[in-house]
């Protein structure tokens, strides 16, 4: 059983000022697997005044000294990777493969890009040749109040903590409760790569404590927050009052556009992409509209794919899926389910309850409705778990009809073999992303959304840029 009930606060490790237990537990077991404690405002604040009392220092650093902190954090988060696996795999359910083949590395490929991205940027810039003393600086902007959810752990804390340290920002994180974990791993990456005291520190706690101190605390300067839509107007209106930027990557309804010229694995790669990480994910593609003609195929592929998707414990090694996070998790999925199938969709794989072979933790069967009509509650809402809704559609037109009439827009895919189509497409999806025929963004690709599921840009520069202010300035002196 791990213990961890300090934060990081000030490079130190110290206990919370009102003990506050709090279990964390296995989803795969549903048993209580680590002891952590909840923060209290008072913890918020002691990490808040560290942070404030760093940040003239950690600003003022030149940045190939901060780029230099952040390439050794990188070299120790690779010797801690299997720490680091073990975490998310325990506290959040990710197969321990996949753990380690996915959601540790992505946070190793989040440093990485960053690290390229600051090398290339300029943080005094000139404004143009017609105005030659002008300068645009670009400047941290302070203490950052960094809040992130449990599904993909150390993807969201690299995305935010990386760059805010490369900027110049101090900061607090609060991880989510629920996965506390990885993130406790990552304090400690940060710890041993010698980071100044005071430049990171880490609370643990829930939304309404930590998270609601941290969103109006006077001297926090910008909250970044991944998590649910709910969460983000919270955050938003909590923190209107001390004016601070909020940056908010919130939910997503991806919707997979499969074309008849599709090519032939289209419909088996959406399908294992919604069920991938137990369908936890913001950019999950959750809504396969499918062109009449293949439809009918497209869901025996899809209903064949979800047989054939093993479900498990996330300790066994292998490519399955494991559970969801938690039994709350689990029990909205069975809710969503049963009203799928209440509103008069067609099950074509799965359903409720869990899997036959598992009798304990959060497992929910890889589940396929067809026939889901534009309106229907699954189709409107974000569900979280392994769930996919096929529809069908006759022409180009109605399929971006269907995908733009949501109130998310986050990722979107498109499968077809026509250039021409896919083009147009790409610029008629009202989204914040939108992949096409399988092929991944590339590195230092700006991860966000529209309406709904936020508008920040996470990655790259953009990434970088979301911690800066820019400053204007003229009568320069020639240098
Ligand atoms: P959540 O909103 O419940 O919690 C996320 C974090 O916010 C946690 O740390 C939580 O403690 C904190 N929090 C909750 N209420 C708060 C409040 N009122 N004030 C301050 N902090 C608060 O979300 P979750 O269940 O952990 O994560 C799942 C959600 O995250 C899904 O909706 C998913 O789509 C979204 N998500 C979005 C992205 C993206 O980049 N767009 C990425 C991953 C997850």
């Amino acid at each position: 059983m791990t213990r961890k009930h300090e934060f990081y606060i000030n490079g130190a490790w110290v206990p919370p000022a009102v003990p506050h237990d709090f279990q964390v537990i296995d989803p795969s077991t549903e048993e209580h697997c680590a002891t952590i404690s909840l923060g209290s405002a008072a913890d918020a604040d002691a990490a808040v005044a560290a942070a404030k009392a760093a940040f003239p220092g950690w600003s003022q650093t030149p940045p190939a000294e901060r780029l230099a902190y952040v390439e050794k954090i990188l070299a120790v988060y690779e010797t801690r990777a299997e720490d680091m696996s073990r975490a998310i795999s325990l506290e959040m359910g990710a197969p321990i493969d996949m753990a380690r083949k996915s959601q540790t590395t992505s946070g190793t490929w989040h440093i990485q890009n960053f690290i390229t991205a600051f090398k290339q940027m300029e943080f005094i810039r000139p404004l143009g040749p017609h105005a030659p003393n002008d300068r645009i600086a670009l400047e941290p902007i302070g203490v950052v109040g960094l809040i992130t959810p449990w599904n993909w752990p150390m993807n969201q804390v690299t995305l935010k903590a990386i760059p805010a340290l490369l900027a110049g920002c101090t900061m607090v994180l609060k991880p989510s409760e629920i996965a506390p974990l990885s993130s406790l791993v990552f304090a400690e990456i940060v710890d041993a790569a010698g980071v100044p005291p005071g430049v990171f520190n880490l609370v643990n706690g829930d939304g309404v404590g930590v998270g609601t101190r941290l969103s109006t605390h006077p001297d926090v300067e910008m909250i970044s927050f991944t998590g649910s839509t709910r969460a983000g107007i919270a955050i938003s209106k909590a923190a209107a009052d001390s004016l601070k930027r909020v940056c908010l990557e919130l939910g997503g309804k991806g919707a997979n556009l499969v074309f008849a010229d599709a090519d032939d694995k289209a419909v088996r790669r959406g399908v294992q992409h919604c069920f991938n990480n137990s369908g936890q994910s913001c950019n999950a593609p959750t809504r396969m509209l499918v062109e009449r003609p293949i439809y009918d195929q497209a869901v025996e592929i899809a209903r064949q794919v979800a047989e054939a998707t093993k479900v498990a414990s996330a300790h066994e090694a292998g490519n399955h899926i494991g559970p969801v996070v938690s039994q709350m998790q689990y029990d909205k999925i069975q809710g969503m389910i049963e009203t799928g199938i209440a509103e008069g969709a067609r099950l074509v794989a799965g359903g409720p309850g869990r899997p036959e072979h598992l009798n304990r933790g959060y497992f929910v069967r890889p589940t396929v409705f067809a026939d889901v009509v534009p309106g229907m509650t699954i189709e409107r809402e974000e569900i979280f778990g392994p769930v996919l809704s096929m529809i069908p559609f006759d022409t180009e037109e109605e399929a971006i009809r269907i995908a733009n009439d949501t109130p998310y827009g986050l990722t979107n895919y498109v499968q077809s073999q026509d250039g021409a189509r896919r083009n147009r497409l790409a610029r008629s999806l009202r989204a914040g992303m939108v992949e096409m025929n399988g092929q991944s963004r590339g590195a230092g690709s700006p991860f966000g959304g529209v309406k709904a599921s936020g508008r920040a840009r996470e990655g790259g520069h953009w990434g970088i840029e979301e911690f800066l202010e820019v400053k204007a300035i003229s009568g320069w002196a020639a240098e």
